[in-house]
This record gives C-alpha cells, sequence and structure tokens, in this order.
C-alpha cells in the first residue's frame, strides 16, 4: 500500500482512542471544559452508564456561533496561544469535541451573553451539521449519544452499566473537590443523583472552611473531623489541603486526591509521597485518606505528558516529594494525640445496637471500629510475670506521678528517647499486683488529654477518666507504639540498651538471609541487638534490646531478614530501618495480659501524651478512643 494521509475521521478516532477510553473519560472532558468556561453550575445527566447518554448543562460564557463548528475541529482550541509551557486552563490540546465526535453521535448547544439566538451543532460519524438556530440560556449543552457505536470493539470492553455509571460519579467527584465554588449535580436512570452545592461565591479566594466543606460532601462529613490542615510552601511550591489523621484509613486509595493547579492528576510520585508520609503510621496493606493541592509556575510542571492529561512531570521531583512527606510528618507531629472519631461513634452503634453483635468490618470500613480491637485483643497471648519493678528504680522521669505527693514531673519532647526506653523498661516488668485494682484519680490527672488511669480491665485496657470523658486505651497498641518511636529515637542518638543472653541464641536461616542480617549487624547493634556469623546457614544472637524485654528471638530473626531483604535497596535504607524498628516493636510488645499498678498506668498515658503520632499503633489502629460525657449520657436516653 502506497502511504497516503489518513482521513481526519480516522485521526480522530486514533486520537479517541487515547483520550476516550470509557464513558467517564468524555464526562471528564466536558466537564473540564465546563469549568475552563467560567460555568458555576454543571449538571450532568446520563444513562445507560453513560454509553446511551451523556448529557452536560452549564451555565458558563458559551461559544459563539461562528465558532461552534471551529470547536468541533481537531487542535482548535481558544486556551492556548504559543506557549506549551504555559497552560493555565483544563483544557489545551483542542482534541476533545473532534474525537468525541469521532466515536459517537454529539450534539453541541451553546448561547454567548450578547447573541440573539442559541445555536447547534451536531456531529454524526464525523460529518458536521448544523450550525442552526435553537432554544436555550447562556451556556453550553453538551450532548453526547450511542457512545462508541462507531468503535464496536471499544464498547466491548465496557463494564456493566452500574460500574461506568460509578466511574462517571468518581470522575466528577474528582474534579469537584478543586472547585469548591461550582455547583455539581449528577443525575440519570443510572443512578440515584448527587448534589454538591457550592461552598463559596464565584469569583472570591478559596478559603480553607470552604474547601474542607467541599471535600467532606465529597469524603463525608466524618472527614472534617478527622482532619489535619496542611499549608507550606518551599522554592515557589505550594502545598495546601487536607490529610486525615492515620487510623481514619481505608482499605483501598480510592480517597486520595491531588491536584496540580487545580487539574487533577493520578501521579504516581505525588501518591507515592502521600504513602511515604505515612508509611510507618499506617499498614502496608490500609491506605491514608487525603486531599493535596499542589500550586506552582506552569513552567516547572509539564502535564502535557499524556493525552488524559492525567500524569505530570516536575521539573524538580525531590522537592515536591520533600514538601509533601515533610509537611504531612509535621502536621501528623503537631496533631498529637487524636484518635478517629469513628471510632467513637462506631462503639456508640455497638452499644446502642443492644448487645455487641459485630458491627460493619466490610474491608472499606474504618478500621478504627472497637469492635476490631476487641477481636483482635483474643489473639494476644498473656505473658508470665518476670522480675519486680519498684518506683525508685525507674528513671527519675518515669517515676510515678502521684508517689508521696510529690509534683507530677513533665514529660518534655527533649530527652525524650532515654525517658521512653526507662518508660518502656518499665512497663516490661511486671507489677506485683495482681487484681484489677481502681485507682484514685488526682484532679491534676483529670485535666490531662488522656486523663487519670481509674482502672485496668481484661488485663489488656486501661480505663481512664479526664473531666469530661472516658477513654479506654489498649495497652498493646499504645506500647507497642511507644516501643516504635523510642527505636526510632535511637537510630539518631545514643544506642539502645541491650541485655546480654546467658548463652547466645543459634538462628538457622537460609544462607541469604543470615548473610542479609549479617550485613547490617552494625545498624542491629545500634537498635541493642547484637548478631554474628554462627557458620554457614546460621547466627548467633548474643544480645537484645532491653525494652524489648523477653521476646522469641528466632522469630524475630527470621522477621528481620524478611524486612531487610524487602526494604534494603540503594536509597530506602532509612526505610529499612523504619521496617525494622517496626518488626522489633512488634515483637516487644506483646504485652496485654499483663496487670498493671495505677502508677505504670498513668506513666504510660502521660508517656502517650508526649509522644508525636501515639494516637495509632504502627499499624494505624487507634491506641484509645475517648468516649465524651456527653456521649454516654446519649446512651443512656440523659440528652
Ligand atoms: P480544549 O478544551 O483542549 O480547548 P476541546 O475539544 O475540549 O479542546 O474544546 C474545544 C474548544 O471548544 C475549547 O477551546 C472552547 O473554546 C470550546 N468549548 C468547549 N466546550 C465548551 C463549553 N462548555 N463552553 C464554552 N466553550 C466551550
Ligand atoms: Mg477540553
Amino acid at each position: 500500500m502506497s502511504i497516503r494521509l489518513l482521513s481526519e475521521t480516522i485521526i480522530n478516532q486514533i486520537a479517541a482512542g487515547e483520550v476516550i477510553e470509557r464513558p467517564a473519560s468524555v464526562v471528564k472532558e466536558l466537564v473540564e471544559n465546563a469549568i475552563d468556561a467560567g460555568a458555576t453550575r454543571i449538571e450532568i445527566v446520563t444513562a445507560g452508564g453513560g454509553k446511551n447518554l451523556i448529557r452536560v448543562t452549564d451555565n458558563g460564557g458559551g461559544i459563539p456561533a461562528d465558532e461552534l463548528a471551529l470547536a468541533v475541529s481537531r487542535h482548535c482550541t481558544s486556551k492556548l496561544t504559543d506557549d506549551v509551557h504555559d497552560i493555565r486552563a483544563l483544557g489545551f490540546r483542542g482534541e476533545a469535541l473532534p474525537s468525541i465526535g469521532s466515536v459517537a453521535r454529539l450534539s453541541i448547544k451553546s448561547r454567548t451573553a450578547d447573541a440573539d439566538s442559541g445555536y447547534e451543532v451536531v456531529v454524526r460519524g464525523g460529518h458536521l451539521e448544523g450550525p442552526r438556530p435553537t432554544a436555550i440560556n447562556r451556556g453550553t449543552i453538551v450532548e453526547v449519544s450511542d457512545l462508541f457505536y462507531a468503535t464496536p470493539a471499544r464498547l466491548k470492553f465496557m463494564k456493566t452499566d452500574r460500574a461506568e455509571s460509578t466511574a462517571i460519579t468518581e470522575v466528577v467527584k474528582r474534579i469537584a473537590i478543586s472547585f469548591p465554588q461550582v455547583r455539581f449535580s449528577i443525575a440519570g436512570t443510572d443512578r440515584s443523583p448527587l448534589e454538591l452545592p457550592a461552598s463559596c461565591n464565584a469569583g472570591e479566594t478559596v478559603s480553607e472552611a470552604a474547601m474542607l466543606e467541599r471535600i467532606s460532601q465529597v469524603l463525608g462529613a466524618d472527614f472534617s473531623e478527622n482532619a489535619l490542615a496542611l499549608d507550606s510552601e518551599r522554592e515557589g511550591v505550594r502545598l495546601t489541603g487536607f490529610t486525615a489523621i492515620p487510623s481514619f484509613n481505608r482499605a483501598n486509595s480510592l480517597h486520595q486526591f491531588a491536584y496540580i493547579n487545580g487539574r487533577p492528576v493520578r501521579d504516581k510520585q505525588v501518591f507515592g509521597a502521600l504513602r511515604g508520609a505515612y508509611s510507618d503510621v499506617i499498614a502496608r496493606d490500609r491506605h491514608p485518606v487525603g486531599v493535596l493541592f499542589l500550586q506552582l509556575d506552569p513552567a516547572y510542571v509539564d502535564v502535557n505528558v499524556h493525552p488524559a492529561k492525567a500524569d505530570v512531570r516536575f521539573r524538580d521531583p525531590g522537592l515536591v516529594r520533600g514538601l509533601i512527606v515533610g509537611t504531612i510528618r509535621h502536621a501528623l507531629a503537631q496533631s498529637g494525640i487524636r484518635p478517629a472519631t469513628s471510632g467513637a461513634e462506631a462503639m456508640l452503634k455497638a452499644f446502642q445496637a443492644q448487645g455487641f453483635e459485630t458491627p460493619d468490618r466490610s474491608p472499606s470500613s474504618y478500621t478504627s471500629s472497637p469492635a476490631r480491637n476487641w477481636q483482635s485483643a483474643t489473639n494476644y497471648r498473656p505473658e508470665p510475670p518476670r522480675q519486680e519493678w519498684s518506683p525508685q528504680t525507674a528513671h527519675p522521669a518515669q517515676r510515678p506521678l502521684h508517689l508521696d505527693n510529690q509534683p507530677a514531673p513533665r514529660y518534655e519532647q527533649a530527652g525524650f528517647g532515654e525517658a521512653m526506653q526507662a518508660t518502656i523498661s518499665q512497663f516490661t516488668a511486671p507489677s506485683a499486683d495482681s487484681r484489677a485494682a481502681e485507682i484514685e484519680a488526682p484532679a491534676e490527672l483529670l485535666r490531662a488529654p488522656l486523663g487519670a488511669a481509674r482502672a485496668q480491665i481484661h488485663a489488656n485496657y486501661i480505663v481512664a477518666q479526664t473531666e469530661d470523658s472516658l477513654v479506654i486505651v489498649d495497652q498493646h497498641a499504645a506500647h507497642e507504639r511507644l516501643v516504635y518511636e523510642a527505636l526510632k529515637t535511637a537510630l539518631e542518638a545514643k544506642p539502645m540498651a541491650a541485655q546480654m543472653l546467658l548463652i547466645p541464641e543459634i538462628v538457622d536461616l537460609p544462607e541469604e538471609d543470615a548473610e542479609r542480617v549479617v550485613a547490617h549487624a552494625e545498624t542491629l547493634e545500634r537498635f541493642g541487638l547484637s548478631v554474628e556469623r554462627f557458620g554457614p546457614g546460621a547466627v548467633a544472637v548474643r544480645e537484645t534490646p532491653s525494652m524489648l524485654g523477653e521476646m522469641d528471638v528466632q522469630q524475630l530473626i527470621r522477621d528481620l531478614a524478611d524486612e531487610i531483604a524487602e526494604h534494603d535497596t540503594a536509597n530506602g535504607l532509612k526505610d529499612m530501618l523504619n521496617h525494622v524498628a517496626a518488626t522489633m516493636a512488634c515483637h516487644g510488645s506483646v504485652r496485654s495480659g499483663r496487670r498493671m499498678k495505677g502508677e505504670e498506668m498513668n506513666a504510660l498515658l502521660r508517656q502517650m501524651e508526649a509522644t508525636p503520632g501515639s494516637g495509632t499503633c504502627n499499624h494505624g489502629r487507634p491506641t484509645y478512643i475517648e468516649l465524651k460525657l456527653s456521649d454516654i449520657e446519649r446512651l443512656f436516653g440523659r440528652r
């Protein structure tokens, strides 16, 4: 066959293959056009999952009659002049309408403010009809029907109507988050209607509150109760938005949103940074919830990487990653101790359901359901008492708070590692008293965020009281978190105290694993774990970190070998160390089932208050839940 230029229709269909993957891509393009046209109300109607009908109505500037034909021609756009690096609108490629017109029946009705009438063009099979006058208010109505009728191969790949209509909703929500001044509505025979009222006026700068209101319309009202505001800037790149506290996490990443200069993106680097920020506070199979807005000079980011405009390329990816990780970590640390409100909510529901039926544990439900904690508690093995702890031998900062009427010691962030180590070692020692005692609550302790410990129940839950609430702490989860933080501190400050084993423990391992563990012997030494080679396929463990107490050394070494294998990459050392710390913390923390004295419990509560991120354990589960007195009164029908 000789070389010839493809017909306009074929060229458009090829382009459509990239831009128009499914009905949701059509909706995305049309809604973006409406926003670019300055609309403040956008209505979307669909039928048959968008395959039969998509109609987008807006009240934007409209298209003049003499430009309607151009709008549906390839490479015709009103949004880009000569500089492809200066992209400020959502659209710029001039591709969407002609692409849609080549794979569906497309009708555009539009009227500008100064026109005496509206006009309509219709494109069918790449063939243009019109423009002809039509009745319409100011704005534009784009109607797409019989999508992919011209490309049956594509039609075959469509999912069910339901799946396609859900995908459309997702696309609209994703865009809506970054345009709170626009009212969105979606309706149709294939769905239940959704309304997202504008949360601020067009033209005014979007306040943090307006931003949060729109996000909550999309993510649910409880997001705002668990959200941390982000706002920071580095070298001309500004990051705003909200992320949720770690215990408010999800089973998938659908609740992660990122925007660059207002444009929704699905950029791997941005989402990777979001994950990275939470890497040591959320379990690997759970996903943080958050909305990130990046604002930067359009010249520093290339959005023209893919026709669907979802991927981007930053001029300085390291800067952007650092900004995201740093800002979120800072916000998490600042938030101090705070469990997900959904924990208390779920607890209320569980009580109100009369009895303890298992509340919703579907994969999408938040992990902070107390039912989950109750259930996991049954897996804990009680630990037999080993040695006597006395308040006098403890580190001065860790002596019980109200012994001998001494003033309560202050817990400060500084010198944290040492204080922590002492606290932890005191917890690894059992108390002599094995009854679940009720303890007195000095008034000043009631004012502390986690209050005064009053009792320990089921050998794992500390019941504490503040001035206006009841707090229940999962002692195992809390302890694990504290150990982990102490281990991390040990990496930066002085090494952890080690305890010599009477007889070195020999661990048999596959040779590669033994190799890996020994290769990191120096690092493990910092954690107080001393290992050396013991012939082929074995290592000898001579010392273990004192704060971990007695543990299964064999299992610890095997788990560490796995962690090292998985994370030992050239640039992942820090990551690996964090994972090693988490693994060790988990081994050292099977401390539920151990009775604690009142002073020990109060010391644990104070330590939690002083430790950033201690509201969640290393797996993102809450370490404590709080029921307000008002909630308790509600339970008893007093309110
Ligand atoms: P792009 O958005 O990349 O410019 P499109 O094919 O999506 O390309 O749209 C072509 C042109 O049609 C736009 O540049 C714009 O001028 C006009 N247009 C499309 N939709 C609308 C709308 N809803 N309101 C006003 N003008 C629109
Ligand atoms: Mg467009």
